[in-house]
């Protein structure tokens, strides 16, 4: 399972104040809210000096003609990157 990293927004608590890591499969929705504190983070695609951590990320997966879909919270899925189609 990929391992994503995530950031408070604002001020957070011990925990999201610092990047933190937690492993989601790739049907989990994304995290919104620090598993501690419960305030809003958000997720840090590029960290640099990590090799290998990129690879998900949105330019890199458009580059290998991979589309990317979020799934949204009606069930349906949005184009996040790459040359498919917009739904
Ligand atoms: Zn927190």
């Amino acid at each position: 399972m990929p391992i994503y990293e995530y950031q408070a927004e604002q001020k957070g608590c011990e925990h999201c104040r610092q990047v933190f890591e937690i492993m989601q499969s790739f049907s989990d929705a994304e995290l919104t809210e620090c598993p501690k504190c419960g305030c809003a983070v958000r997720r840090i695609f590029s960290i640099p000096g990590r090799p290998g951590r990129n690879i998900m990320s949105n330019s890199s997966l458009a580059e290998k003609g991979f589309t990317k879909y979020k799934k949204r919270s009606d069930g349906r899925y949005t184009r996040e990157c790459g040359p498919g189609p917009e739904i």
